[in-house]
């Protein structure tokens, strides 16, 4: 069988970083060898962007789709559990939260608990939301366990990404896609050969002038975008007026006691730092706006706030934020970096990878225009892109640190139309609208606007048909069984040492 009925016999996709082969990987396992033949082009020269640690947890069914084996691939790729981020810094100096993955609380009667919070809020009872979230307080302890699959259990009430290093996982897609039947080809390609008649992409040509013909051409090559931009000329929406942080310097160090199942985010003067913590070292980063720092200041910034010496030089990397107008163009679909940036914040790229081949999956081909095929995917794409820049934008929106140039003005920016009705209906009620398409629901919003301050000033009226000193008793309860549960969990790494070891050996 061809896949896509008969339309699409050869993929090429052009690049072999994360996107690359993770895509080879999809691809290669939802159509086997009886489908299309499937190359990846990848230089080494050019290399790959070498960065992109962490993750949300939907990767883990990514992961599970394609039977790879969890516990085996956290070891080799050195990887640590993540149950949120923390950010540091980002509502008032000094003050911090977690946003964690995972609920807050229990619902009462259908009515969401973060409304039975605030009831308890309104009436004195100053308790942090956060003592009510089982993530949070586990990575506020240092503590890991797997999730129950009982739903009624609490420990069903978190769920788990990975900090791993990303280019150990791309070497363990690519000899899983290889063994799958994709051809890998290295070298560079030099340019593209377009269709006179609907200036289509017919072929790549590499530098030794070997030529590559495909049907459909996945761009995942990085930033320069080689075929939806370079060659395509597709044009780039950009939100640097939304999220102007353009530059990053990045660096990693030893690892220091604790190394904790959560990545950190930390507010700096014109921007903010990271923190990914894997086995054997961490990762560090530091993104700024160039406008208000300069390169040195930012690589100084960085190498004071590390926890551990060095172990590599720190690398500078440059970025504008925004997307491609067309994600689909023609018979190319950018997936990655090509595709589009948005800066690591909320750790989404690697997802937006995901939710790209899932999406190409889904919409395959199915007649020789594409064109149908093409709208419905860059409609989707365009609304996973955009709620996920509204969601970066609250954070920096909603600071309050006050007397600095740069979060000063971050403060009185335009902000997105869609970000402000979202805030209105939270701060006045506590609704927070459910979105069918994008990455975080929200228990996810929630997390940042309580952690910044942005407070609802009422709740659900259905809540004032209860007795509150009943429900006082029943958060109270929730709360103490959730510190008596994460007292006796296993610190994060002891759990990870016993559960999947890192072990780099290359052979799968
Ligand atoms: C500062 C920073 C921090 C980040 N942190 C995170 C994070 O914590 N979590 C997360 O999910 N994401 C993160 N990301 C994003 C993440 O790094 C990328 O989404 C991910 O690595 C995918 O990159 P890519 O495969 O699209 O591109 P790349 O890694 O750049 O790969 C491009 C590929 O194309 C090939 N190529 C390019 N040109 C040619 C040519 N002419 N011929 C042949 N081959 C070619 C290259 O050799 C390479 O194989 C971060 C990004 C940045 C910039």
């Amino acid at each position: 069988m061809s896949v896509g009925g008969n339309f699409v016999d050869n993929v090429v996709i052009v690049g072999g970083g994360t996107a690359g082969w993770m895509t080879a990987a999809a691809l290669s396992h939802k159509f086997g060898t009886s489908g299309a033949q499937i190359t990846l082009i990848e230089s080494e020269e050019i290399g790959t962007v070498g960065v992109g640690e962490a993750t949300l947890p939907h990767i883990r069914f990514f992961n599970a789709a394609m039977g790879i084996d969890e516990a085996e691939l956290m070891a080799r790729t050195q990887a640590t559990f993540k149950l949120g981020i923390e950010f540091a810094g980002w509502g008032k100096p000094g003050e911090s939260y977690i946003h964690p993955f995972g609920d807050y609380g229990e619902p009462h009667d259908g009515i969401a608990f973060h409304h039975l919070w605030t009831q308890q809020r309104l009436a004195g009872n100053h308790k942090r939301l956060c003592e009510y979230s089982l993530p949070v307080m586990m990575a506020e302890a240092n503590r890991y366990t797997m999730p129950d699959p009982d739903p009624a259990a609490l420990l069903s009430t978190f769920g788990y990404a990975f900090q791993f290093d990303a280019s150990l996982y791309a070497a363990y897609l690519s000899q899983l896609s290889q063994g799958r039947g994709v051809k890998r080809v290295e070298g560079k390609i030099t340019h593209a050969n377009r269709n006179g008649e609907n200036g289509r992409i017919d072929s790549v040509v590499l530098e030794n002038g070997t030529v590559i013909d495909g049907d459909l051409f996945i761009d995942c090559s990085g930033f320069r975008g080689l075929l939806i931009e370079q060659t395509l000329a597709t044009g780039y929406e950009d939100w640097s007026h939304y999220l102007p942080c353009n530059r990053a310097f990045a660096v990693q160090c030893e690892p220091s006691d604790p190394i904790g199942p959560y990545t950190r985010a930390t507010a700096r003067k014109a921007g903010w730092q990271w923190r990914i913590p894997l086995q054997h070292r961490i990762g560090n980063g530091h993104v700024y706006c160039s406008d208000y720092i300069s390169d040195d200041e930012a690589r100084s910034i960085l190498l004071d706030n590390l926890e551990g010496a060095p172990i590599t030089e720190p690398r500078q990397l440059f970025f504008k934020t925004g997307r491609r107008n067309k994600l689909w163009n023609g018979n190319v679909v950018a997936i990655g970096l090509a595709g589009g940036f948005l800066e690591p914040l909320e750790s989404t790229s690697i997802h937006l990878i995901q939710q790209g081949i899932t999406a190409l999956v889904e919409m395959f081909p199915t007649d020789a225009s594409m064109d149908a095929d093409a709208e419905e995917y860059n409609a989707m794409m365009q609304l996973e892109f955009d709620r996920i820049r509204d969601f970066l934008v609250l954070h920096y929106v909603a600071n309050q640190r006050e007397g600095e140039k740069f979060w000063d003005d971050m403060r009185a920016m335009e902000w997105p139309a869609s970000l402000k009705e979202k805030v209105t209906a939270f701060v006045q009620s506590g609704i927070i609208p459910r979105y069918d398409v994008g990455a975080f629901l929200p228990p996810s919003w929630l997390a940042v606007f309580v952690g910044q301050n942005i407070l609802p000033q009422g709740y659900d009226p259905r809540l004032d048909r209860f007795d509150a000193n009943q429900i006082a008793r029943e958060v109270e309860n929730l709360r103490s069984r959730i510190a008596g549960t994460v007292d006796g969990l296993p610190v994060h790494m002891d759990f990870v040492r016993g559960h999947c070891p890192g072990n780099i050996s290359p052979a799968l």
